[in-house]
């Protein structure tokens, strides 16, 4: 199942449609965002990401990000409390 639908609609924690700025990922984002996953789970990391646009207006944290495979797709979304980059592809060599 995708995280999020083509059209990215997303729901902010009050299950309000969230009205955020979508930015796509392009094939190139999508595969090294898959290999830096991989290479945080083999020397046993986790990220912790944090938005630079936030971190200026001053909003309080709430970066979630998701990466997941699914045959050769991939899929990844990035949200934060200013915008959300989301991307569907890529294609796994
Ligand atoms: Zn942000």
């Amino acid at each position: 199942m995708p995280i999020a639908p083509d059209s990215v609609t997303l729901y902010d924690a009050n299950g309000a449609p969230a009205n955020l700025p979508h930015e796509p990922l392009s094939d190139d984002d999508l595969r090294l965002l898959l290999e830096y996953k991989k290479f945080l789970a083999r020397h046993g990391y986790r990220e912790a990401l944090y938005c630079t646009r936030c971190w200026t207006k001053n909003l309080e944290d709430g970066t979630r990000a998701e990466v997941k495979t699914e045959g050769l797709t991939v899929e990844a979304l990035i949200q934060c409390r200013c915008r959300v980059a989301y991307g569907r592809g890529g294609g796994i060599h």
